[in-house]
Parts: structure tokens; C-alpha cells; sequence
């Protein structure tokens, strides 16, 4: 027996093994698939065939929209079901329901298909595990003999049933909240005095504490994003002369490049357009002497760990007005005031607070129309949320974006974002890539 490589299986890696094995006509198949799940099951096929033909085993492991290898702890998905059950147990759930969406991933590795056909786990409080899915789905679940059992359906089969066979009389039911709402609806017309709450309720505190396996994680796609980030404030990313949506897509080739398994977002926008938060990156060339306001970030998977990085910085293209400059002063004295009150058991509205009050201060409050920043991990945004209304004290290991940002409209905007660990020893910025307002000629 020989080991199959572990390698993500991108559209790339894909072509380059074909060509050094006599599979390529089925490689050459996957690639005219450009995206979507139609790759994916290819890619899936593909990588069985590959090890069928060396006779070997793989460990299997489909988290992403893209098929990728990966291992991981053989009870990594064990403890985090008991886990769940143990938090079902505080808040009083007797069965929880996840479907489409991050939740199923955390929980079994196994990440659904956005389908209009039903993928159920179904966790009782007192029973075993299933996972309902259908049948043709069924071949890319690595098996978790210990963690879940798989519950196929045909397609005349009723799935909705199969998920109220298996609720059985219990009445207190946690649905992710992702669920396509059909789902739902079908279940509280079929289904008597059930109580039904957001399985955040459950999920949300496991999530959110990042262990130390789940922290390396975040801070190698941090790392990653952070090379990127140099580069572009070197001058090594050519900005002037390129439309937004080009650097863009060369941020996202490079967000890939720098080992991440998919793209999540990479704003470019420059001048009047970074005054838009979101801003779409369009066909708009970038000139010399404005700001470009770069936001990206993927989503990297080490040892079955998924983990987002999301990173802000702003170039200059040109010597900055005195204006733009105190403007960024501001933001950088408020982004490095919000990063140093995320210590342990400050309420997360603190963190938030702290930094508003010094753009407040500078006359700049009217500018600064988000919240300071959301949690990452599984997804790009989760909680904890650090926002005014949110007391809750921040823990060892949660993991959460720090992004104040000023937006001047139609003019001008800047935006400052870090990934921070709330550490015991103090806020532990993963992102270290210089803070200031990097000016390229
Ligand atoms: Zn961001
Ligand atoms: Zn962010």
C-alpha cells in the first residue's frame, strides 16, 4: 500500500497530476467544468479513481465547495458532536437539525451541496447521530462510523419524513439557521408541539472559541494574506493603469497561489469608490494620485481545520493631501486603540467603542458607518460581533476582525482591518503586515 499525496485538488493540480498519469482524458473532462458542483463531483471522481489505480487508501475529506484532501484528528468530529450534545444539554434542545451551511461542515467534515434536495443531520439529545442526504450525494461523505451514519434517499423517496421519523416525540427542536426555509416550513406543517429555536443557540458557543489547532490555522491564512498585503504595498502589485476588477482577480489568483482553497472576496476600489464599504470592483482605472482600498480574503484548510482570513489595507498612489493623511492618522490610531482593548473579558461593545471614540473625536464620527468588526473562522463573518449592544465578554479564543473605517461620500475613503485573537496574555493580532498608509509612486 502506498499513500495517495495529500494535496488540495484544485482545476491546476488537477491538470499537472493528469499529466504525469494516463488519466487525463477524465482530468480534460473536469477541467471543462469551470466551477461550480459539477467540478466538484469530477474532482471527486477523479481523485477515487486515482487511488483505486494505485491501490491505496485516502482519507477523504470534501469541507470545501472544491474537492480537497485534507487529514485530521480521527476524533476531531467525535468530540465536537459531544461537544454539541453537551450544549444541547445546557440550553435545552432534545434534537438539532443542520443542513446547508458551516455548522455541518464543523460538525462532520461533510459540506452540503446548496441543493433543493434535503441533507439533514439529525443529533437527538439521547441517540445516535444520522446523516440524511441524498443517495446521490452519499459517495462524498467520508464515513464517520463513530460520529454519524448515513441515511440515503431515493429520489421518489420523502426525505421530510425521514428527518420527522427520526425527531420522534421529542419536542424541542434547534434547526441551523441556514436551512433553506422550505425545509422548515414542511416540518412545522407535519410535525405537533414542537418548538422550534436557531441552532445557534447551540452551535454559536462551540464555534466561536477557537482551539489551539483551529488558531494556527487562522493565523497561516493571516500569514498569507499578509504576504500579499507587503506586496501590494511595496509596489509589486501593479495598481495605476489597471482597472479595479483586474487587481482584483490578481488578488484572488494570489489568495490561491498563497495556499488558501478558495476565494472569499477581494474589494479593490479605488478614489471616490472606497468611500463604498462593499464596493463592487469594477471597470474603473485606477489613477495616480488617489487612495485604492484593498479587502480580501479566503478560506484555508489545514488537518480538517477550516479557517477564513480577511485582512484591509489602503495604498496610496502618489503623496498623499494633508487631508487623506489626517484622515488616516485617525483611523490608524483608532484601529491600534479598538485592537488594544480586545483583552479577555472585556465586553466586545468596548472593543468598538474605544475606537469610535477617537474618530469621534477627530470630527470624524459621521464617517464611520459600520460596527468595528465580526467573527471569523468556519465562515468569513460569525460571531462574536463587535458592535455596540454586544456585552458578552470576550473568551480565550475568539477570533474576530478589528476594521474601523472613515467613508467621506463620493470623495474618498480608507479602511484598516486585522483578524485578533483574544489571548491570555492580551489581544494577539494575527495579521502584522505594516499598519500605515503605504504610498507608491
Ligand atoms: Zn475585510
Ligand atoms: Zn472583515
Amino acid at each position: 500500500m502506498v499513500a495517495v499525496p495529500l494535496v488540495p485538488v484544485t482545476a491546476d493540480k488537477l491538470s499537472a497530476v493528469a499529466q504525469e498519469r494516463p488519466l487525463s482524458r477524465l482530468a480534460d473532462t473536469c477541467k471543462s467544468f469551470a466551477s461550480g458542483p459539477l467540478l466538484h463531483l469530477f474532482q471527486c471522481a477523479f481523485v477515487v479513481l486515482l487511488a483505486q489505480r494505485e491501490r491505496c487508501e485516502v482519507s477523504l475529506l470534501l469541507a470545501a465547495n472544491h474537492a480537497l484532501l485534507n487529514r485530521y484528528p480521527q476524533n476531531m468530529f467525535a468530540s465536537r458532536i459531544e461537544q454539541a450534545r453537551a450544549q444541547m444539554a445546557n440550553v435545552g434542545v432534545d434534537v438539532l437539525l443542520l443542513s446547508v451551511g458551516a455548522d455541518l461542515p464543523y460538525l462532520t467534515g461533510y459540506e452540503a451541496m446548496p441543493l433543493e434536495r434535503l441533507t439533514m443531520l439529525v443529533v437527538p439529545s439521547d441517540g445516535p447521530a444520522e446523516l440524511i442526504i441524498p443517495g446521490l450525494e452519499a459517495p462524498r461523505v467520508d464515513a464517520h462510523d463513530d460520529v454519524f451514519t448515513l441515511v440515503p434517499w431515493g429520489e421518489t423517496d420523502d426525505p421530510i419524513q425521514l428527518a420527522i421519523d427520526r425527531i420522534g416525540s421529542r419536542t424541542s427542536v434547534a434547526i441551523g439557521e441556514k436551512t433553506w426555509a422550505t425545509f422548515l416550513v414542511q416540518l412545522v406543517a407535519r410535525l405537533d408541539g414542537v418548538t422550534f429555536r436557531d441552532a445557534g443557540d447551540v452551535m454559536t458557543p462551540l464555534r466561536s472559541v477557537k482551539d489551539a489547532a483551529e488558531i494556527a490555522n487562522l493565523r497561516s491564512a493571516a500569514e498569507a494574506v499578509d504576504r500579499i498585503a507587503a506586496r501590494l504595498q511595496s509596489g509589486q502589485i501593479d495598481l495605476v493603469g489597471r482597472t479595479e476588477a483586474q487587481v482584483s482577480a490578481e488578488l484572488g489568483r494570489q489568495i490561491v497561489a498563497e495556499g488558501h482553497h478558495r476565494v472569499n472576496f477581494a474589494i479593490v476600489a479605488a478614489g471616490e469608490n472606497a468611500s463604498s464599504p462593499h464596493h463592487e470592483p469594477g471597470e474603473r482605472v485606477i489613477q495616480p494620485n488617489e487612495v485604492v482600498l484593498c479587502d480580501f480574503g479566503g478560506t484555508m484548510i489545514n488537518d480538517g481545520n477550516v479557517g477564513c482570513s480577511d485582512i484591509t489595507r489602503c495604498v496610496y498612489t502618489g503623496e498623499p493631501p494633508a487631508e487623506f493623511a489626517e484622515l488616516y492618522d485617525v483611523l490608524f490610531a483608532a484601529q491600534e486603540a479598538s485592537v488594544a482593548a480586545a483583552t479577555v473579558g472585556t465586553p466586545a461593545q468596548e472593543v468598538d467603542r474605544a475606537g469610535r471614540a477617537v474618530i469621534d473625536d477627530a470630527g470624524y464620527g459621521e464617517y464611520f458607518i459600520h460596527r468595528t468588526g465580526h467573527g471569523i473562522g468556519v465562515e468569513a463573518h460569525e460571531h462574536p460581533y463587535i458592535v455596540e449592544g454586544n456585552a458578552d465578554p470576550l473568551a480565550v479564543g475568539h477570533a474576530f476582525s478589528v476594521e474601523p473605517g472613515i467613508y467621506v461620500p463620493g470623495k474618498w475613503g480608507a479602511r484598516l482591518e486585522d483578524i485578533v485573537v483574544a489571548a491570555a496574555g492580551g489581544p494577539d493580532p494575527l495579521n502584522r503586515v505594516d499598519h500605515h498608509l503605504a504610498v507608491i509612486s
